[in-house]
């Protein structure tokens, strides 16, 4: 049975699985929490999960074991990742120096986009996009069967194309430094920010009752239930981020041509009234030449895809 290593490096911790080729499955799996979350010490944490992993699934010790990667990075840099306190580190090089074998990073929606069309909702299919939308926005490419990077490694920025400017209206700011991007408008962490100035302006009452007046915790899930419930700013809102979405996704299906689109992420996949909105407004907008060939799924490998993806990454030993 031929094991690849994935690992997948999140904000907060850090998994490792020795990933079966054959179908995706976990021959065994390590997590283990950023103690310490300078580039040093998490490089360190990253070889021991993976270490560990690759020893309880029995791949012996002391062979050059290549290791694929997921992280928030580009181009094996991690530009910017807020819950590690990084700013521009060259994860993959510090990576490749303290492992001593292959190293492969690549971007955790691209690691994803790849484990779906392997073994998830795109299975068997050579042209798929995945659409995240999480506490961000993001794709992941797979283009003519190859993970579709870029020239750069920055392929698949969907959360900073542009979207609704109107004449006069500068857009809302976005973390990139620039404004009028999808992801101000439809990210989860814009989101929740968004119904936070709302109810601080005297609007969206009924949300805010929702949350029994604790701003912190309004976001996607409020909007949702507030839907569930009829109220008219819930439903305005995901009436606007549905078309924002949508649009964005036809745009996208109408210049690739995939066969399949994966919408995945925490708030398509939490909030059934928004990615319904987000579906029907994509069909309905893409090229109608193209709207026959393409079918939508949901993510279907959970939080697990960016592990896998990166195996398939890393490839055999
Ligand atoms: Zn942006």
């Amino acid at each position: 049975l031929a094991l690849a290593l994935g690992v997948d490096l999140g904000g907060t911790n850090v998994r490792a699985a020795a990933v079966r080729l054959e179908d995706g499955s976990f021959a065994a799996a390590r997590r283990e929490l950023h103690a310490d979350r300078s580039p040093g010490a998490v490089v360190l944490g990253v070889v021991r999960v993976a270490r560990e992993a690759a020893a309880a699934a029995g791949l012996p010790a002391g062979t050059p074991l290549g290791v694929g990667v997921a992280a928030q990075c580009r181009g094996g840099r991690v530009l910017n990742a807020p819950n590690l306190a990084w700013r521009d580190v060259p994860f993959a090089a510090l990576l490749a120096e303290a492992w001593g074998a292959p190293v492969r990073v690549a971007n955790d929606l691209s690691a994803a986009a790849l484990g779906e069309q392997r073994f998830g909702a795109a299975r068997g299919v050579d042209d798929a996009a995945l659409v995240f939308v999480g506490s961000g926005v993001g794709a992941g490419l797979i283009l003519g069967g190859r993970l579709h990077e870029g020239a750069g490694g920055l392929a698949g920025e969907l959360g900073h194309v542009k979207v609704g400017l109107r004449p006069g209206d500068p857009g809302r700011p976005c973390g990139c430094g620039q404004r009028g991007c999808l992801e101000a408008y439809a990210g989860g962490v814009n989101l929740a920010a968004r119904l936070r100035e709302d109810v601080a302006a005297g609007r969206a009452g009924g949300l805010a009752a929702l949350v029994g007046g604790d701003l912190a915790r309004l976001g996607a899930a409020t909007v949702e239930e507030g839907c569930a419930r009829g109220d008219a700013d819930a439903l305005a809102l995901w009436d606007e981020v549905g078309e924002l979405l949508g649009d964005a996704v036809a745009n996208l299906a109408t210049l690739l041509d995939p066969a399949c689109i994966v919408l995945g992420g925490g708030v398509l996949l939490g909030s059934p009234r928004l990615e319904e909105r987000v579906r029907r407004r994509a069909e309905a907008r893409v090229l109608e030449a193209t709207r026959p060939g393409l079918r939508f799924a949901r993510a279907a490998l959970g939080d697990g895809a960016g592990l896998v993806g990166a195996a398939l990454l890393a490839g055999p030993p």
